[in-house]
């Protein structure tokens, strides 16, 4: 679908997946003006294809749109066209256990112009891949470094926005920590480094002394779906769970006086993803002996369950594709 000032959003279609020809001047190649999405669509034993949340995805690239100034998309047809989409061909989704269909909408400025000022044409496109499951063996813990000299993000910079300059911002930290052999990199605020953030794309959360705690949505913290998913099973569950900040210092005096339970990772590619080893300043801790703890297990089986239809959702996240 196109966008040009004066007749808005216009021209929506589907065609088969091709290279796409751009303006060499084109506002994103220049200045980042872009945002994206990533969801998936699952398929059920009985072979209905459900969406997790969607809506969701729709409502978050329209708050990316606001703060990189690109026009605001119809959240209900963006919808429409996705399940359209992902209904041409649903033999082309993979059904093997944990495998999935992933769905990547974007946006991104188009007008060739050199000039620093918001492109007044844009594309908004959906792609889709079949993936592998994340876990091929079970849940595998995952290796951290607390990043102490680079930042992702700021609250009143790109924020919360989903947008490629943020990402482009991570890949200094992300290739340092993989050549020391970490997996993920944990970000700081960008003010203080002192409260913790969030992990490369997943958001973050502690078992500390029987309660649940994760960053409060600080203005540079990615609002993450399955976080917001977690944050409501906990509470279903009656498990206590805070939303506030938490310094990194705070975590490390749990670990010591031994009430670190869990810690965890939230987001759609890996739903979960346990914390098993966080190196801050050369002081590494091993969390739970590196294995994977009995919540994010019990978090990961349900949260799955509903996406894949083998557990009831009490929610009514499951949007159906007929
Ligand atoms: N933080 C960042 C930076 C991310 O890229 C993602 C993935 N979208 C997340 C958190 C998790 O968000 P979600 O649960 O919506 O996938």
């Amino acid at each position: 679908m196109d966008y040009t000032e004066g007749k808005g959003w216009h021209d929506p279609r589907i065609v088969p997946y091709q290279p796409i020809t751009l303006d060499p001047s084109s506002v994103v190649f220049h200045y980042g003006q872009t945002v994206f999405e990533g969801l998936k669509a699952y398929v059920t034993k009985e072979g209905k294809v459900q969406l997790f949340r969607p809506e969701k995805n729709m409502e978050r690239l329209n708050q990316s749109n606001d703060r990189m100034v690109i026009p605001k998309i119809d959240e209900q047809f963006a919808l429409k066209a996705l399940k359209q989409l992902v209904s041409i061909d649903k033999d082309w989704i993979p059904t093997a256990e944990g495998t999935s269909l992933y769905i990547r909408p974007f946006i991104i400025a188009t007008q060739p112009f050199l000039g620093v000022a918001p492109s007044s044409q844009y594309k908004f496109m959906i792609i889709m891949s079949p993936v592998g499951a994340y876990y091929k063996e079970g849940l595998n813990p995952v290796k951290i470094l607390v990043e102490n000299e680079y930042v992702r993000t700021v609250k009143g910079g790109t924020g919360t926005a989903k947008t490629g300059g943020n990402y482009a911002a991570s890949l200094k930290a992300q290739e340092i920590s993989s050549q020391k052999g970490y997996s993920q990199v944990l970000w700081l605020d960008g003010i203080e480094h002192k409260y913790v953030e969030e992990v490369g794309s997943m958001n973050i959360f502690f078992k500390i002394d029987g309660k649940v705690v994760t960053p409060e949505l600080s203005g540079s913290i990615l609002p993450g779906i399955t976080r917001d998913s977690i944050i409501q099973l906990l509470k279903y569950w009656n498990i206590p769970v805070e939303e506030r900040k938490i310094s990194i210092e705070e975590i490390y005096e749990a670990y010591d006086k031994g009430l670190l339970e869990e810690a965890f990772g939230t987001g759609t590619a890996a739903v979960i993803s346990p914390v098993g080893e966080l190196l801050w300043k050369d002081r590494k801790i091993v969390l739970n002996n590196g294995e994977t703890g009995p919540l994010s297990k019990k978090l990961y089986d349900t949260l799955t369950g509903i996406q894949y239809g083998t557990v009831e959702d009490p929610f009514g996240w499951i949007v159906t594709v007929e």
